[in-house]
């Protein structure tokens, strides 16, 4: 069985062809990126609008029959989420094959979770919007913390913006941090839930009053991923699981890596990252949840009440 996925949840147009054993066959992707500005809702789906065909053509060319076509339903940008509904609905319509709807955030686990033949780890989401801890408990995704403002990446993005280093910021803090000294920086864990934005509303004041834009990202990075370290400790503590899986794109990061490497090591504790290409947004990962999805349910959506689902949960 052959699944095409679309997605085209926030910044990324991506299409892969996945079969039901898990063998990622194609995968095209496209970011929309800026070089001062965050991202502009309506400039971004143009963007997306524009490279979509492009994109499926590429994905899509060297496959005769295709048996599914999954796309993220949400959650995400609505103007972003409309450009892959109709992209998936007009691809099922010409294949005349069901139309999946998958949720991005438990796409992400999923696919981490076969890569890296976890079997039942504690994840780490951290992507642009969500940061969320979560484990598979009582035959669902539940969350046991997540921040309660803004998702991790986006809140380095915020910042990002204040510096002028353009969207993505986070592999610029990232070098940026090398060469910084530590500042204190508030560190708010309330229970299991952590909170970005006064953290990003305080290291925007001192840039403003002139500390060093290396230290701010330095003291940043060991603030929020200290905050992150903690209540993923917490939730393999109280779920007494042995195995960590870290995905989304601020798994890119290799401070917040080395800070998890060594919880693990200290709890006898498996940690995994999803490998950097499969770990931020893409295509391959919607095609697998169809799949996944697909074999569970054997029936798709009614084309003619599709809708999209921007605050979609993990635990809904
Ligand atoms: P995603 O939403 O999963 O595609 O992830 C995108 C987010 O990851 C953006 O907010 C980026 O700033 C962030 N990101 C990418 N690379 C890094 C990095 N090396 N360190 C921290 N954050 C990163
Ligand atoms: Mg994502």
């Amino acid at each position: 069985m052959k699944c095409v996925g679309i997605e085209s949840t926030a910044h990324t147009f991506s299409c892969s062809v996945v079969d039901d054993e898990g063998e990622i066959l194609s995968e095209v992707r496209e970011m929309y990126k800026t070089k001062d500005w965050g991202i502009v809702p309506n400039k971004c789906a143009e963007f997306l609008k524009e490279v979509k065909e492009r994109i499926i053509y590429e994905a899509i060319k060297d496959f005769k029959k295709i048996d599914l076509v999954a796309f993220s339903q949400g959650p995400g940008m609505p103007l972003s989420l409309w450009v892959g509904l109709h992209a998936a609905r007009e691809l099922a319509e010409k294949y005349k094959v069901p139309l999946i709807g998958v949720n991005h955030l438990i796409s992400h686990l999923e696919i981490g979770k076969m890569l890296c033949k976890a079997k039942d780890p504690i994840y780490i989401l951290a992507t642009g919007a969500n940061t969320q801890i979560i484990g598979y408990e009582g035959g669902k995704y539940r969350i046991f913390g997540e921040c309660l403002t803004i998702g991790l990446g986006n809140a380095l993005d915020k910042f990002g913006r204040e510096l002028g280093i353009g969207f993505p910021a986070g592999p610029k803090i990232e070098t940026l941090a090398k060469k910084g000294s530590y500042v204190e920086l508030p560190y708010v864990v309330k229970g299991m839930d952590v909170e970005f934005s006064g953290i990003i509303t305080k290291a925007i004041q001192l840039y403003k009053k002139g500390t060093k834009k290396e230290d701010l990202c330095y003291s940043l990075q060991e603030t929020v991923f200290a905050m992150l370290t903690e209540v993923a400790e917490r939730a393999l503590a109280h779920t007494e699981k042995k195995e960590l899986l870290l995905i989304g794109g601020v798994a890119a990061n290799k401070r917040l890596i080395s800070m998890l490497e060594v919880m693990c090591k200290e709890r006898k504790c498996k940690f995994e990252v999803v490998p950097m290409k499969w770990s931020g947004d893409q295509a391959a990962m919607i095609a697998w949840n169809g799949i996944l999805d697909f074999k569970k349910e054997e029936r798709g959506l009614d084309l003619k009440k599709l809708e999209i689902m921007p605050r979609w949960r993990v635990d809904d």
